[in-house]
């Protein structure tokens, strides 16, 4: 079991566009269940040759998938979650008051506090936010504790 971290601040809950992935295959079409090499031409077991089939594959999105650009790919952070949708955190390398890091030996979040964290945050990455509101399903802008 790993240690646990905890995340104080924005995060983000995305709902991202499946990617179709085109897989290639050799088979032998009296041998579907034999696995072949990319580079193979005849069956191993009844030497047949080998016919190319496409497979699709829906594939779930990551961060990185949607945001590839240089200057995005660090704002956040996807955590590992078991949740439908991605959890999206937001970098600590950005000093921006997005996520309570160090700023306070201890504090009550009132309801202030949290408006106030969610304002700043869409100000800070208003292009950001703009930009993933073009690339994914939907997003929405939550404020509180993400342990991953
Ligand atoms: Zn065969």
């Amino acid at each position: 079991m790993g240690t646990k971290e905890t995340y104080i601040g924005v995060f983000l809950i995305v709902k991202g566009k499946p990617l179709l992935e085109i897989i290639t295959k050799n088979v032998c079409k009296k041998h579907l269940k034999l696995r072949f090499e990319d580079g193979e031409k005849f069956c191993s077991e009844c030497g047949d040759a080998l016919i190319t089939k496409k497979e699709e594959h829906w594939e779930k999105p990551y961060l990185y998938d949607i945001l590839e650009e240089d200057k995005y790919e660090d704002i956040f952070c996807q955590v590992d979650s078991e949740n439908e949708d991605m959890i999206w955190i937001v970098n600590e390398v950005f000093p921006d008051r997005d996520h309570i890091v160090s700023e306070y030996e201890f504090v009550e979040i009132d309801e202030k506090m949290v408006k106030d964290y969610v304002k700043n945050f869409k100000t800070n990455h208003k292009e950001i936010l703009e930009v993933l509101k073009e690339r994914v399903i939907s997003f929405e802008i939550k404020f509180g504790v993400v342990i991953y």
